[in-house]
């Protein structure tokens, strides 16, 4: 029986119980006030400052001093450890007893020599349980150590989160003590802030909000905070309107705890390794507290960090993984970015991940995991597909600055037709609270209703760690099948894709690339780790071809499985989605560096040792060549002052001597009488003024000028680049309007080189007071694009530096290169949908093609591009000053090129020649007797030889993965010397498929290609001596 209302007053009933639990207002008589009952003080606290990150014995056997509650310390970055002793009186038995500490920070709790748990104000964790309910048999002194790191959740910003991290920040514990804690009056005003929140949400349009309205208001009626026996009378109520059900025509919300972690950003990698045991370690308190409770957790290496440094932890996030409740997600190594890795790094992103689930856990994952990703590459849904996985979670598309994505569930169509089944959670979120507006949100927003029944809720803190809380997993029980909100199911994403799955006729197919509309600055950013993932990246391929070459020619040759996995993690671990776009701070800049500078420096000893064991020992010099087609260059053969040149053959995956050869035409360099120089190498001939820009650029054999009709290429131009907020990630659309052409000279152009094989003109440019350009404009005799190598000295502050050429081609589309393939994008403004992508990614190469003829953008570490009309750009060089201050300050060196060509940019080999820049020809010592080798060829030029490796753990096999990169299918002919006894189809985890021998002819292997394909083969070496001398796994 409720009280009558006394009015029609909704607000002044809504905020009677909002006040009745509130933490600020009239907590000397509300229900918030009793929350905690007595407390007492802890027996002694004592600290010690530590500027590493250190294991718990070191710090045991440290001096500690005491501590006083409200002392500060620091700075940054530094770890302060904590010895607290406690004495719980007696007379608290039947209590629940917690550690209450306040502190800024985040903290781990250990006891007994465990990690036990996290503790972060700002993700609402500050309680340490010492027991539920105290018997006199537990023990009543106890002694505790506090870890306390000294930055926050999200690392220590100065000022606003993304800034750069103030170095000196002092941090303070402001609460330490013992404490009763009053369980059934946190479970009474759970059910109060449930009700409250369902009363605004659902609003006044709804009957179940004054339904809910009137509930809360009698529970007030009759709770009387100082009286518990009143607490259950006002529970009943709540119980009863909770437990009103819904229709069976309800949505389902499936309820997945999750902490995303970040694996660097506002902090450095090894920060995050204490993240994750901080979070991890709650979360398996709370498996055991609460049986339904599910937790997805992805990144392979966050679990690799864990066993090595939290193997207790570990061992038990084992069992939950066994029980199908802690549940490894999405299948990769880190939660990379996904425009800028390759083709090749995505797959082994999943390579190395899935391997590392299916040896630690006997499972791989099922589902692609990547919800705060920057965009989506089209060639994911084939990868996803060749590595077992058939679903895919994001929501990161709910960021878009211009347009809504339509969807939430739908099929993802990739470049090739793969098709996966993606899912958005509809609350645009990763890191919800479990609250009744995220419910309601993830109904109302979802744009599938009635095609899909069922939506994910990931619930729990993120970005930098935290996760679930019981807090959460107890409002999520209050409101399972409540009439009003939709049904809650505590979930697996097997389970979820399982539902969709099963009734998906009705969803929707999106096709092509989900690109994000916004944080396309980060193409750029930090322009040294772009460069270092691309070298990185043409390394270890360089490495793999190498030493595989190196097993069937060398019995003794072991083949560095050990190492190269090494490396490679390090390379994938630097393509997490803050690392390679360049969002993250300066430490984490400092960090990626040092990783690449460590696979440069150990890959360059692994590429020596397989080339000297591919070629018998001399004198002479022998040429390296890891494509899979013919090449006829001009290399360097000497470094220094001599600058010696060469014209070398060399044929496909394959070396060669170093010989003397004659170009067909010697390049010619003739400055005219304006100071202008002229060269021409007899396929292009090209004019550069004194500015370095290029007046002309002829492509002599289609008598055709590929500039513009009064304009010059190679112009060098400035913008003002100052986003809304996010620094390093966002370029604007406005910035457009400020473009400066660069035209100061401060040496004007002048010939460096007029050799037979290579000319070169060198020019200096003055960017700013602050930033000069200056550049060797190079043609070498036999090729088709001119080279660009750059050097910046750049000291700039929210500006960004491009590169134009204005071509003479009209083309509604240009063509970027993206992984294993490439796409199309508009170069006109038609639609909200076109102008959004003004500023987009691209890989090694970009094309602006009409009927017959086109101009390439080729470039060796670059990613950022545009092309609007017929003016084709290059994204050089930004100036962002949040997270890093000093985000690429210095010297940058970078090469582009420019080709123009006939025909497509496919038959004009435009991609063969992309490669050709960004895969040096590597010199090895040889005898002078070395022979022409090649160990494989690929014929049609559609199908491009990317990998040859040796297979995972199988000693004496190969993987060789190749693609269709013109967007045709074709028909093609893999030859190869080695002696390969058996060839089979197998898919990017190297999994065979017995029922699909491949076809072997005396030509070779005849392999059938559909459009932008990736196929691998395992071929099996003819002799048995070979699985004998191929190295260990
Ligand atoms: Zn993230």
């Amino acid at each position: 029986m409720y009280h009558q209302p006394v009015l029609k007053n909704r607000r002044t009933l809504l905020e009677r119980a909002e006040k009745f639990i509130s933490d600020a207002y009239f907590t000397d008589c509300n229900l918030r006030g009793r929350l905690y009952g007595e407390s007492y003080p802890l027996e002694s606290l004592s600290q010690f400052m530590s500027p590493k990150r250190i294991t718990l014995m070191e710090a045991q056997t440290q001096s500690f001093t005491p501590y006083n509650v409200g002392d500060t310390f620091g700075p940054t970055w530094w770890t302060c450890w904590f010895k607290a002793t406690l004495n719980i009186p007696e007379c608290w038995r039947g209590k629940e007893v917690h550690v209450l500490w306040e502190s800024d920070g985040e903290a781990m709790v250990w006891r007994d020599g465990q990690a036990v748990q996290g503790l972060t104000k700002e993700g609402e964790k500050t309680s340490y349980i010492l027991s539920d309910c105290l018997t006199d048999k537990e023990p009543h002194s106890v002694t505790i150590y506090v870890e306390m790191a000294c930055n926050g959740l999200f690392g220590a910003g100065n000022g606003s989160m993304i800034a750069p991290p103030d170095p000196n920040r002092k941090f303070s514990v402001q609460k330490a003590e013992l404490v009763i804690f009053n369980r059934e009056v946190r479970e009474l005003m759970t059910d109060f802030e449930m009700l409250i929140d369902i009363v605004k949400e659902l609003g006044e349009g709804e009957q179940r909000s004054y339904q809910a309205l009137f509930t809360v208001n009698e529970m007030v009626n009759v709770s009387d905070p100082t009286d518990p026996s009143s607490f259950s009378g006002a529970r009943s109520l709540a119980q009863k309107f909770f437990s009103q059900h819904n229709g069976q025509s309800q949505h389902t919300v499936h309820a997945m705890g999750h902490c995303h972690i970040d694996s660097a950003w506002l902090w450095p990698y090894e920060e995050t390794i204490r993240k994750c045991a901080r979070s991890w370690v709650t979360v398996i308190h709370l498996m055991k507290k609460n049986p339904d409770f599910v937790f997805t957790c992805s990144q392979a290496q966050q679990f690799e960090w864990v066993k090595c440094w939290y193997p207790g932890l570990f061992s038990e996030v084992q069992q939950y993984i066994k029980a199908g409740r802690f549940i490894p997600v999405g299948g990769t190594w880190v939660e990379m970015d996904g425009n800028l890795p390759s083709g090749e790094s995505m797959v082994r992103q999943f390579l190395e991940g899935q391997l590392f689930f299916e040896q630690e856990f006997g499972m791989r994952c099922k589902e692609f995991w990547l919800p705060d990703t920057f965009g989506y590459s089209a060639q994911l849904p084939q990868i996803m597909q060749g590595c077992g996985i058939s679903n895919f979670l994001t929501q990161k598309l709910s960021w878009n600055l211009v347009n809504t994505f339509p969807h939430n569930t739908f099929f993802w169509e990739g470049l090739d037709g793969s098709k996966v089944l993606t899912h958005f959670p509809p609350g645009n979120s990763y890191e919800t609270k479990g609250k009744v507006e995220d419910l309601v949100k993830t109904v109302k927003q979802n744009k599938d209703k009635g095609r899909a029944n069922h939506s994910v809720m990931l619930f729990g803190f993120g970005d930098g760690g935290g996760g679930p809380t019981q807090l959460m997993l107890d409002r999520l029980k209050r409101v399972q099948d409540t009439d009003g909100l939709p049904k809650i199911r505590m979930s697996s994403p097997d389970t979820f894709f399982s539902q969709l799955w099963a009734d998906s006729h009705l969803l929707c197919t999106w096709a092509g690339e989900l690109f994000l509309e916004l944080h396309n600055g980060t193409y750029t950013t930090q322009a040294q780790i772009k460069r270092g993932n691309r070298q990185c990246e043409t390394l270890l391929h360089d490495i793999e071809i190498a030493s595989s070459l190196a097993l069937c020619q060398d019995t003794t040759f072991q083949y560095p499985v050990g190492r190269l996995r090494e490396l490679w993690r390090l390379l994938l671990l630097n393509q997490f989605h803050d690392v390679i776009p360049g969002s993250c701070i300066e430490m984490v800049v400092e960090d990626a560096l040092r990783y690449y500078e460590d696979i440069r420096r150990r890959g360059a000893a692994l590429l020596q040792d397989s080339l000297s064991a591919l070629v018998s020992k001399g004198d002479a010099t022998g040429v390296f060549n890891s494509l899979s087609w013919e090449r006829f260059e001009v290399i360097q053969i000497q470094d220094g002052p001599s600058n010696e040149l060469a014209l070398v053959q060399v044929p496909s995956i394959g070396v060669n001597l170093i010989q003397e050869t004659k170009p067909a035409t010697p390049v010619c360099v003739t400055v005219q009488e304006d100071g202008s120089v002229l060269m021409e190498n007899g396929i292009i001939r090209t004019v550069v003024k004194k500015d370095g820009t290029m007046a002309s650029l002829h492509l002599i054999s289609a008598n055709r000028e590929a500039l513009s009709v009064g304009c010059c290429g190679n112009q060098f131009v400035m913008f003002d680049d100052v986003p809304m907020y996010w620094d390093a990630w966002d370029v604007m659309d406005y910035h457009l309007q400020t473009r400066r052409p660069v035209v100061e000279v401060v040496q004007p152009a002048h010939v460096l080189s007029s050799h037979e094989l290579r000319g070169s003109v060198s020019f200096t440019l003055r960017i700013s007071d602050k930033s000069t350009v200056t550049q060797e404009i190079v043609m070498d005799a036999m090729c088709p694009y001119i080279k660009f190598n750059t050097q910046v000295n750049w000291a700039e502050s929210h500006k960004f530096l491009k590169v134009e050429f204005p071509v003479r081609v009209h083309s509604p589309n240009a063509t970027y290169e993206i992984q294993f393939g490439h796409l199309q994008r508009p170069t006109h403004r038609n639609t909200s949908w076109d102008w959004a992508r003004f500023e987009v990614w691209g890989h090694k190469w970009a094309d602006l093609s009409e009927h017959n003829f086109g101009v390439a953008l080729l470039n060796d570490c670059k990613y950022g591009y545009s092309v609007f009309k017929n003016t084709m750009t290059l994204s050089l060089l930004r100036a962002p000053k949040a997270p890093d201050a000093n985000a690429d300050m210095g010297c940058h060196h970078f090469t582009y090129a420019i080709m123009p060509h006939a025909g497509t940019f496919q038959d004009a080999a435009v991609i063969q020649c992309a490669y050709n820049l960004n895969f040096p020809l590597r010199l090895t010592p040889c005898s002078s007797d070395l022979a022409l080798w090649s160990a494989f060829s690929i014929s049609p030029a559609a199908v491009i030889l990317e990998t040859v490796k040796q297979a995972e753990g199988r000693k004496g096999a190969l993987v060789v993965r190749m693609y269709e990169a013109y967007g045709g299918g074709v028909t093609a002919t893999l030859h190869t010397t080695l002696p390969i006894r058996e060839a089979w189809h197998c898919d990017l985890l190297e999994q065979t498929d017995t029922t699909q021998p491949a076809c072997v002819t005396a030509d070779g292997i005849i392999l059938h290609f559909t459009p932008f394909q990736v196929r691998s083969l395992l071929l099996i070496f003819e002799t048995a001596s070979h699985q004998v001398k191929s190295g260990t796994s």
